[in-house]
């Protein structure tokens, strides 16, 4: 079918979810990992509702279209960029929050909200959802789970697949499919759910999560800085840390070369703030 007759079918079926304006093709060719794919997609979708999602799908594959879904962008393994002949599939708009059950410490969510709004939801009933990736400003929780993202703090809190109970996954062909429970108990069955964990979008749509929170941590964040002759040193610090049975919510070790970067980096940012100070006192003058 040719790409005229797709697109026909796609705006037929949902409207003005169909977005084939320059700078959304354009767009949806990258993601963070500074690499884009060889040329435009056919169509941006904005799915804003499983149905949409579900009825795209369905018409990729009756028309033999590939379809890359995308949450936020901000993958750094190309996993998300759309090109020629294929249909980038954006689920960013699908951001509810659908239930908040803090006796149960779960919430069930769609796919497109960002990991930073959900848990600024979630401070509201003391509860927390601990994925971290330090991307989780600008990063859908869809997307943390299509990579299985994990962050700063999953030493101590775990990663996404720590934290998921259960997706809703539209497959290939449009069925919806549940998948997992809505306890901690809840383990009868394969796990299917751990299986689309970290598969990239390529088993299927996630639509919406059942994800594990946590109650938010008590008490003031205590920072211990170190400092040590050698790499290995330093490293036999952290073990030692470990085997006392202290649990640091971070342990970060940055060896010289990090070391050197980031002085390297505070001296270019002083320098800038001098001449911006600079700027500024001889505008004063000048009015
Ligand atoms: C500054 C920065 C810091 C980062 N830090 C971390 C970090 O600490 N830890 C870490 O793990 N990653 C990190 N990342 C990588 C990235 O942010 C994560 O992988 C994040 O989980 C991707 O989410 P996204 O919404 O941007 O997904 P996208 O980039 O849009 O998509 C990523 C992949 O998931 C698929 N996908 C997205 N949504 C769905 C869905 N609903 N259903 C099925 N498949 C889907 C896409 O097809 C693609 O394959 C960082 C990135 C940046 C730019």
């Amino acid at each position: 079918m040719s790409d005229r007759e797709v697109l026909a079918r796609l705006r037929a079926e949902l409207g003005d979810a169909l977005d084939t304006t320059d700078a959304s093709l354009e767009a949806a060719r990258a993601d963070k990992s500074g690499h884009a794919s060889i040329g435009r997609p056919l169509a941006v979708m904005h799915a804003r509702s499983v149905e949409d999602v579900q009825a795209t799908l369905r018409i990729a594959s009756a028309t033999g279209t590939p379809v890359v879904t995308r949450g936020a962008g901000t993958g750094l393994a190309g996993g998300a960029n759309a090109g020629p002949g294929e249909i980038a599939l954006s689920v960013r708009a699908m951001d509810r929050i659908l239930e908040v059950r803090p006796d149960d410490l779960l919430a069930v969510v769609e796919p497109g909200i960002l990991n930073a709004d959900l848990n600024r939801a979630l401070a509201e009933h003391g509860l927390w959802w601990a994925p971290d990736p330090a991307s989780r400003d600008i990063s859908t929780v869809g997307g943390n789970i299509a990579t299985g993202a994990g962050g700063l703090l999953c030493a101590k809190y775990g990663v996404v697949r720590d934290a998921v109970l259960g997706v809703d996954l539209v497959l290939a062909d449009g069925r919806l499919l549940h998948l997992g429970h809505r306890t901690v108990k809840g383990v009868t069955g394969l796990d299917l759910t751990s299986l689309v964990i970290g598969s990239e979008g390529i088993l299927g749509v996630v639509v919406a999560a059942t994800l594990k929170l946590r109650r938010l941590v008590p008490g003031e964040v205590c920072t211990i800085a170190a400092t040590f002759t050698d790499v290995g040193t330093a490293a036999s610090a952290c073990s030692a840390v470990t085997a006392t049975g202290l649990q640091p919510a971070i342990m970060e070790l940055l060896d010289a070369a990090a070391l050197t970067y980031v002085a390297a980096f505070i001296s270019a940012l002083g320098t800038f703030l001098y001449y911006v100070m600079l700027l500024l006192g001889n505008n004063r003058r000048d009015e």
